[in-house]
């Protein structure tokens, strides 16, 4: 077996090491003895969604969102939106999930025009939305992140959160609402990153990556014991 993996803009959008999402997937993936291979999708370089089996966009500041828009409308938005509304999994962190709306205004009135493959927008608050925090997703996963944005993420009526909040902000603060999801896209506004610390969240990127591909799966169970300790300290310290 063999999943591909498309990282878009890793040298631009990566905050608070989002990278490490990408780890993540890998060596929980090669634990299992499937093989995965990563591309580089960065300014400039041509993106065909149908290459890739999972897509990952990190997060940003402002200034990197919107020097990135027009490399985003020379093409890649079209894929991506192509991607999402195929079943292609997707994850999209912070300044990454707000690109996939419609809008994002930012905090000092300047507008960027995304691409609205989803149902969403963004508008920013000087008063930035800071610290750790959970959520619960609706298969009843507990994920814990750090989140750090002056966005306010209000969706529409054609997707669904990610998750409720437990302990934080998450979409804006007020409808205790967190990230986005759709088909297969998931949009959150947790760094940290959020998949090391959030064993069971990761395997279901992956298993709905290998089932799109393969049909069927079925992972093996890895030991997560330090992952689950980790965990549950953060809940301890930080949530409840
Ligand atoms: N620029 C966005 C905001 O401040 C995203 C920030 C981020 O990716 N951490 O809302």
């Amino acid at each position: 077996m063999i999943i591909r993996i498309g990282h878009l803009y890793p040298d631009m959008l990566n905050l608070y090491g989002d990278r490490g999402n990408i780890i993540a997937l890998t060596q929980r993936m090669n634990a299992r003895g499937i093989e995965v291979q990563t591309d580089r999708i960065t300014m400039g370089k041509s993106f065909n969604a149908d290459d890739y089996d999972i897509l990952f966009i990190g997060g940003g500041q402002d200034f990197e969102q919107d020097v990135l828009l027009d490399d985003l409308k020379k093409g890649k938005d079209l894929q991506i939106n192509k991607a999402i509304h195929n079943g292609t999994v997707f994850l999209a962190i912070c300044g990454g999930y707000q690109m996939l709306g419609k809008y994002y205004k930012t905090y000092d009135g300047k507008m960027l025009e995304y691409m609205g493959a989803l149902d969403f927008y963004t508008e920013g608050r000087e008063e930035r939305m800071i610290g750790n925090y959970a959520f619960k997703t609706k298969e009843g996963i507990e994920v814990v992140g750090f989140e750090n944005h002056s966005g306010r993420t209000h969706l529409g009526s054609d997707v669904e959160p990610l998750g409720k909040m437990i302990k934080g902000y998450g979409n804006n603060g007020e409808d205790g609402t967190e990230g986005v999801r759709y088909k297969n896209t998931f949009g959150t506004y947790s760094h940290g990153p959020i998949l090391p610390k959030n064993a069971k969240f990761a395997d279901l990127l992956i298993s709905k990556a290998v089932e799109n591909k393969y049909g069927t799966a079925k992972l093996e169970p890895l030991d997560d014991t330090l992952e689950h300790k980790a965990q549950k300290q953060i809940m301890k310290l930080y949530i409840k």
